[in-house]
């Protein structure tokens, strides 16, 4: 009987996921979402490989809904990419991260580098530099450089992608290319615009240590970086082997699990404090 009942509470947890996942679907409920307050930002360290000291954070987008809990970032984001509602959670991003800033200066040295991540389709947006300004507007002054990751996909899709960047550092803001390695590999791009930082996808990393040969394509992408002048993130860090490997080849930032995991404002003061006290 506890057998048959385990298994019918696993089906209809199964089958619960399904309804639900398809009631969340609509884009309402992302409006909803924002209204309710039901998102909230994570941020995770990026450890200087020179130093081992935390110098720049990812701002990461977190939704808890009401019913069905914690909706994974990939789901909600392509879905509101599809549905015309990624402007509106960039906004309503822009005004979290802001928020939060107001508390983490005074626990965060001066000069951190912090990083959000884009859609192609707000960049090429004609509201987009209005929105830029207004969160540049709201951030605390001089505190924080900004970073911008966006994915090869940007380049591919938006014609006026080289005005937009050329734009964006002119207001001072970094651009990094996320996700490097994993689209239609946009090498062409490399040379033709200016980019700051290439953060490696952590497909790559994982494959440190498991393979007896690590894979030719992330040597190939780190002695490309270094040949353009290129500052190189890996994404993903794990464990001490491939932290050590990536030190080795000369990366200049890790970020991943090894170091923390993403973090809300509050526990991010706090690891930051336990940071200063080791
Ligand atoms: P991403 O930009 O590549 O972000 C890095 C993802 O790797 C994050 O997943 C992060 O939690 C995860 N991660 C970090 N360290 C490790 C590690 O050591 N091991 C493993 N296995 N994973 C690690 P997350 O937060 O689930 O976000 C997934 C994706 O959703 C992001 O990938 C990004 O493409 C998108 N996303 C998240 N927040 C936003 C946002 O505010 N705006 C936009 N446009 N996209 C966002
Ligand atoms: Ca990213
Ligand atoms: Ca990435
Ligand atoms: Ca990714």
């Amino acid at each position: 009987v506890l057998l048959a009942g385990l298994l019918l509470a696993m089906l209809i947890g199964s089958s619960c996921f399904v309804w639900l996942t398809r009631r969340v679907r609509p884009g309402k409920e992302i409006l909803l979402g924002i209204k309710r307050g039901e998102f909230y930002v994570e941020y995770q360290p990026l450890i200087e490989a020179s130093t081992g000291h935390a110098c720049a954070l990812e701002a990461l987008l977190r939704w808890t809904h009401p019913s069905e809990g914690p909706i994974p970032p990939d789901a909600f984001i392509s879905y509101a990419e599809g549905q015309n509602l990624i402007i509106p959670l960039t906004r309503h991003l822009f005004d979290l991260v802001a928020r939060d800033a107001k508390k983490l200066k005074y626990a965060l040295p001066a000069g951190m580098h912090i990083g959000l991540n884009l859609s192609p389709s707000h960049l090429a947006s004609p509201d987009f530099q209005r929105d830029v300004m207004a969160w540049i507007d709201a951030m605390p002054a001089d505190h924080f450089n900004y970073v911008f990751e966006i994915t090869e996909r940007t380049m591919v899709s938006e014609k006026n992608a080289g005005e937009i960047f050329a734009w964006l550092h002119q207001k001072g803001i970094q651009i990094a290319i996320d996700d490097f390695g994993t689209g239609h590999s946009a090498l062409i791009y490399l040379e033709k615009f200016k980019f700051d930082y290439l953060k490696i996808d952590r497909g790559f990393v994982q494959s440190i240590g498991m393979e007896t040969v690590t894979s030719p394509v992330l040597d190939a992408v780190l002695n490309l970086a270094k040949k353009l002048n290129l500052q190189t993130v890996a994404e993903g860090v794990e464990t001490g082997e491939q932290a050590a490997w990536l030190v080795n080849r000369g990366v200049t930032y890790l970020q991943g699990y090894l170091f923390s995991y993403p973090l809300n404002a509050q526990r991010l003061i706090r690891w930051f404090r336990q940071q200063e006290r080791l």
